[in-house]
């Protein structure tokens, strides 16, 4: 390796899971140091012109760049103690900002809405009395209901009928649970596309295929992963999508229509292990590369006299 050893943090709450397990192999088989930190047991410190970050009351310096694993229920700390680094002058592979984003999935759609991507049509509304309103202007029934927080195909629900929609949403809103009304891509066929991009590259793809009976696509719920080519405009979509979300390394999720491909999400700490083991391919090397030719753009930042500070 023609990089010299580096000492990269890996933010996540378990050093066991598959995707951190990965990434702290791949750096130390390169030569450099990998410290694996669960961010909620992070101290942040603030003080002019002095930011540091505490772990279990040690302070934690020489740092050369972050890789945050960030969970969702997690994400106002976790993106705290990035953001930290990022003042700390601590290249991060998935900028604070980027990644608060990225969680909430209106905000998402609004964002890549402007660009030319196409997505299901989509509704939200602070619980609206105009249920059957809502309904009519995704297309009807049937029709998706979501969780607006929710991850790994948990709070997606497929509702058949008008009347079902309905009570589902009125069932949502009387819980004061935030949901997004969403137009059925039924020619999907309970299937669903991954491209993992890293810097602007598609670097793996895979279809994940929902299990039999089944509209949600989600390992998590069941599915399974398959190989695939990705069409150019499959590509060119899953490129824009991380770009407009302002994501290096991102996991965007495309399901087929007859209208072409429409961005569902774009995950900002997307998991290795199905990517990998469906594609073959050595995904945690490409984040490393990435990340150590961010801690090189960075010096050579540093040396000039202009880049002095950085912003938030
Ligand atoms: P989560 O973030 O919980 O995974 P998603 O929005 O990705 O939620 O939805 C989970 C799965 O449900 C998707 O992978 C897809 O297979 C299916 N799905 C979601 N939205 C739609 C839709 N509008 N039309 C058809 N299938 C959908």
């Amino acid at each position: 390796m023609s990089h010299k050893p580096l000492h990269i943090v890996v933010l996540s709450r378990n050093r066991s899971l598959y995707s951190t397990r990965r990434l702290v192999e791949t750096i130390e088989n390169r030569g450099s140091r990998a410290t694996v930190l669960d961010h909620l047991k992070c101290d942040i410190v603030i003080e002019q012109d002095n930011p540091s970050i505490y772990y279990k009351g040690e302070l934690i310096d020489d740092v050369d760049a972050v890789i945050p694993r960030i969970g969702a229920s997690v994400t106002f700390y976790g993106a705290s103690v990035v953001r930290q680094f990022e003042m700390m002058g601590v290249p991060t592979a998935v900028e604070s900002q980027a990644l608060v984003r990225s969680r909430d999935k209106l905000r998402s759609l609004q964002v890549l809405a402007r660009s030319d991507v196409g997505m299901p049509k989509t509704v939200f509304t602070n619980y609206s009395k105009e249920v059957a309103k809502i309904i009519d202007s995704v297309g009807g029934a049937p029709l998706i209901v979501k969780l607006l927080e929710g991850t790994q195909g948990y709070g997606v629900v497929l509702a058949p009928t008008k009347k079902a929609a309905e009570s589902i949403i009125d069932a949502f809103h009387s819980m004061k649970a935030r949901v997004i009304v969403q137009e059925f891509i039924k020619e999907a066929k309970g299937a669903d596309i991954r491209a993992f991009v890293i810097n602007n590259k598609v670097v793996g793809a895979m279809k994940r295929q929902g299990k039999e009976g089944e509209f949600r696509s989600n390992l998590h719920q069941g599915g399974t992963g398959e190989l695939i080519k990705l069409s150019k405009r499959e590509r060119q979509v899953a490129l824009t999508a991380a770009k407009v979300m302002g994501l290096s390394i991102a996991g965007v999720d495309l399901l087929q229509s007859e209208r072409g491909p429409l961005v569902l999400e774009v995950n900002s700490s997307p998991g290795l292990e199905g990517i990998e083991k469906t594609t073959n391919q050595d995904i945690a090397s490409d984040i490393i590369t990435y990340v150590e030719n961010l801690v090189e753009k960075g010096k050579s930042k540093k040396k000039s006299p202009k880049n002095k500070k950085s912003n938030a």
